[in-house]
């Protein structure tokens, strides 16, 4: 028998987080943001769930190809554009667009050979400073692309650096609006955080990255049900063993815990070598037979250790949720691991590892 450790995929989560993006913002379209190889979800593995958005949204040319193998054919968004100027013929053979950031980008489209103009996304960047074009700057930009004829409809972007935490924003909408009011083109500003957190914004767009997966954009102050979003990966074991321990016996490397009295400990399948957090300290939730308990002890390569003090029904084979969707209708947010951990989900869900083999699950 294989280790027992696996990744779920859940298909109507997914629809169900993307359905709730429209629901929040009903006259935008939604890009699903699948970088990253769709938050480490698998992009094959989404597909599926997501196809139901406007366009996909990503970084890397191999993404979008597969995408395209995929079947999709709708829009497909280079979050960070060409990296150097033959990326464009990519950008045409596969139809992208692009997003265009920077003077080289525009420089390498004036001398693209093309049979189709592309569609672009200018980026500005309106404090977060990161990519993009300044206010002052963007002006020029924009006539300069207008005046291109590898250029087809400019649509105009901006990204925020707060729209989860309490400076949010605004400033960042003023810098935004005192450039660009009286320009043509559709506008993508809001991230998950803004599609939820203001969904007043004019924001023809939406770049709906974490909520599709199912974690609260700003948590730990909100949580995933709090927004009604649903966890789209599951990460889940067993028990191969039980210890039990007299007080003054230790778990783990660095004899991190030290039991109090006599106690009962599983050891669960499932270490930082699988991406789960090694900073996670004891007190950690996890799931033990879907009932809530917390991790003991350091967690090794392969393996971590849960109390089993409230579970006494608990031996060798009990399903471990170690975040998710667990048996019964339970389930554990990312979210709350996350946060022991010193992280956020996006992190986790990006770490999840090679070894774990992944299946997808609730079909549409
Ligand atoms: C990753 C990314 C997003 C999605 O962010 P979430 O917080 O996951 O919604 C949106 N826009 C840009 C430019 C990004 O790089």
């Amino acid at each position: 028998m294989p280790r027992p450790i696996e990744a779920l995929i859940h298909s109507q989560a997914l629809a169900h987080n993307l359905a709730r993006a429209r629901r929040a913002v009903a006259d935008a379209r939604v890009w699903a943001v699948v970088k990253a190889n769709a938050y480490g979800h698998g992009i094959e593995r989404v597909f599926e769930g997501l196809r139901s958005a406007d366009g996909f949204a990503l970084l890397d040319f191999d993404e979008a190809q597969r995408l395209r193998q995929l079947g999709w054919r709708g829009p497909i968004l280079l979050l960070e554009g060409c990296f150097e100027a033959r990326d464009l013929e990519l950008c045409s053979r596969l139809n992208l667009w692009h997003v265009v950031h920077t003077g080289e980008q525009i420089e390498w489209l004036s001398r693209h050979k093309t049979h189709t103009p592309h569609r672009v996304f200018l980026k500005m960047n309106s404090g977060m400073n990161r990519l993009g074009f300044t206010p002052a700057a963007f002006r020029s930009a924009w006539a300069r692309l207008d005046g291109l004829p590898q250029v087809d409809e400019i649509s105009l972007m901006t990204h925020f650096s707060d729209a989860d935490g309490p400076r949010g924003v605004s400033h960042q909408v003023a810098a935004f609006e005192a450039a660009t009011h009286d320009l043509p083109g559709e506008r993508s500003l809001s991230n998950s955080a803004a599609t939820l957190g203001h969904p007043g914004l004019r924001s023809d767009w939406v770049r709906a990255g974490i909520l599709s997966y199912g974690s609260a954009p700003d948590a730990p102050a909100r949580s995933a049900s709090d927004w009604d979003l649903r966890p789209a990966m599951t990460l889940r074991t067993r028990l191969i063993a039980t210890q039990t321990l007299q007080a003054g016996d230790t778990v783990g490397y660095g004899s991190q815990f030290t039991a109090e009295h006599a106690m009962r400990i599983g050891i669960a399948a499932c270490g930082y070598a699988d991406g789960y957090p090694r900073h996670c300290a004891t007190g950690t939730p996890v799931l033990v037979d879907g009932q809530r308990t917390r991790t003991v002890g350091r967690v090794s390569m392969d393996m971590l250790a849960v109390d089993l003090t409230h579970a006494p029904q608990a031996g060798v084979g009990s399903e471990v949720t170690l975040w998710g969707q667990g048996p019964q209708g339970s389930s554990l947010p990312i979210d709350e691991v996350a946060q022991a951990a010193g992280t956020i989900a996006y992190e986790l869900m990006c770490a999840l590892a090679m070894r774990v083999p992944v299946r997808v699950v609730d079909p549409l």
